[in-house]
């Protein structure tokens, strides 16, 4: 595996805003270590929030909804919502989020990569973000090129304008109850915002770094992916991320029994509930990839054909990859 590239892409200017705001997070984190502040109620807090804003909002809203369209949610506002949890992340809006991911998926480990660890471990981690590429700055046409679908949607568009201001309410909602139920705010505001940030950003932050460099590959891509455990137990099941990149529209991130995948648990028992459905499944065994109401991969595959042909038709000068999932065409017919 190639751990170094002659590549150099061209930096924008220093991201100062995502500087400071992910300095601030650590810096508060660091509070974790005031004993007066840990109470086990916060520390309950910390993993509940990690969950809920990590694995729904991030690997299953961010990603496998938004990104990928692997399945969809009942009734329509719920997308939203799901969206505005995602945020409280603090990994950013979610249109400049799943721009920044498909362009990671048409061009993996290549030059044009938003953060591969051919360019270091550490540039895929975190830095990458810091100096980004001056062809991924997040403005409209970065948006429209890659993201298209998620553009037109106006209230998308509000969330991700808004961002910020989700982590900040529940950073604010934290300290509130802590307050109230157990007479320690800043408990809840540490462990409950501060610690659980930061251990979510780096959770996801493994997926680019040490799932594109150690741990097993179960399939042939053309890219350095791989499934490994650890990063799938932080991350509810995006660490089996050669899965991921052979089977990109899946829901099911875990193929192998032994592959658990927490996300796609969550997806299934939303299904049972009316929430979700039209969800896709990988078949890696058959060769073949299917949905629950039954489309073939390569069914799929054409319309993703059909569909990088249809748009880029429709978008001059648009480039878009036919390796991006296209969500609307990979909808299954037979729902
Ligand atoms: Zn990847
Ligand atoms: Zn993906």
């Amino acid at each position: 595996m190639s751990t170094n590239t002659a590549h150099v892409p061209q930096r924008a200017e220093i991201a100062w805003g995502p500087i400071v705001w992910m300095a601030f997070l650590h810096l508060g984190a660091l509070m974790a270590f005031n004993a007066g502040w840990f109470t086990w109620s916060g520390l309950v807090l910390c993993l509940v929030l990690h969950w809920l804003t990590g694995g729904i909002g991030i690997c299953m809203t961010y990603h496998r909804l938004l990104t990928h369209s692997s399945f969809k949610v009942h009734p329509g506002w719920l997308k939203y919502v799901l969206t505005a949890i995602g945020c409280c992340a603090s990994e950013g809006g979610p249109i400049g989020w799943v721009a920044d991911h498909r362009r990671h998926h048409a061009h993996s480990d290549e030059p044009e990569d938003v953060h591969s660890p051919r360019d270091g471990f550490g540039w895929a981690h975190m830095f990458w973000w810091m100096t980004p590429d001056i062809t991924s700055v997040h403005s409209p046409e970065y948006y429209k090129r890659w993201a298209p679908d998620l553009y037109k949607d106006k209230v998308l568009r509000f969330i991700d304008a808004t961002h910020l201001l989700y982590p900040l309410l529940m950073g604010a909602a934290c300290y509130v109850a802590g307050e109230y139920f157990v007479g320690n705010g800043m408990s809840w505001l540490v462990w409950g915002f501060f610690v659980r940030t930061v251990l979510v950003l780096h959770a996801t932050w493994l997926v680019n770094s040490a799932t594109h460099r150690w741990g097993y590959r179960s399939h042939e891509t053309r890219d350095d992916s791989t499934n490994l455990w650890w990063v799938a137990l932080v991350t509810y099941g995006e660490g089996w991320h050669n899965n991921h990149h052979a089977y990109q529209t899946s829901a099911a991130h875990g193929l192998d029994w032994w592959e658990i995948d927490t996300t796609y648990i969550a997806i299934k028992l939303m299904s049972y509930l009316g929430l979700a459905s039209d969800i896709k499944v990988a078949k890696p065994e058959k060769k073949t990839a299917v949905t629950t109401s039954g489309v073939s991969a390569a069914s799929i595959a054409e319309a993703t054909r059909n569909a990088a042909t249809t748009v880029k038709a429709d978008l001059p000068n648009v480039e878009l990859p036919g390796a991006i999932d296209t969500p609307d065409v990979l909808t299954p017919t037979g729902a």
